[in-house]
């Protein structure tokens, strides 16, 4: 049985810390620097975590089996954003999917180039387009274009 919890909080956004899991980031950084995704694969039931946990969030058990996961992938969902954060109109519209890679059960967000909103579709086929000088950052992977 799920159990929901309600906290009754002010939650100060601006102290709150991100906390990396491990070293699934530093993982997928590294190899990032030779154009390649490197994720972590569950021994027990095969889920592929991208950046890499150090846990499995469906078994509840340590996992820490680096897997090269394939640099293409499937829009899972998109959006089209024609403004920016502040509410000013973009020049062009800006499309940013969710991808699920090949051999992978993480979706990650991006941005598109290649291809106008409009022929923008759940399951088109895109692949990552790398930086020609890589540094092991997020940077690496510019954006998605079609495959
Ligand atoms: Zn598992």
């Amino acid at each position: 049985m799920e159990e929901t919890r309600i906290v009754n909080a002010t939650w100060d956004v601006s102290t709150f810390k991100y906390r990396i899991e491990g070293q699934g980031l530093t993982r997928m950084l590294s190899g990032m620097r030779d154009a390649k995704l490197i994720g972590i694969k569950c021994s027990k039931c095969g889920t592929v975590y991208l950046p890499g946990s150090f846990y499995c969030r469906k078994c509840h058990i340590e996992i820490d089996e680096a897997i090269e996961v394939g640099d293409h992938g499937e829009v899972m969902t998109y959006t089209v954003g024609y403004a920016d954060v502040r509410g000013n109109p973009l020049e062009e519209p800006r499309v940013s999917p969710m991808v699920k890679f090949d051999g992978c059960d993480a979706w990650v967000m991006g941005a598109l180039e290649g291809v106008k909103p409009e022929d923008v579709h759940v399951g088109m086929r895109v692949k990552v387009a790398w930086a020609e000088e890589r540094t092991g950052s997020l940077q690496d992977m510019q954006y998605f274009i079609p495959e």
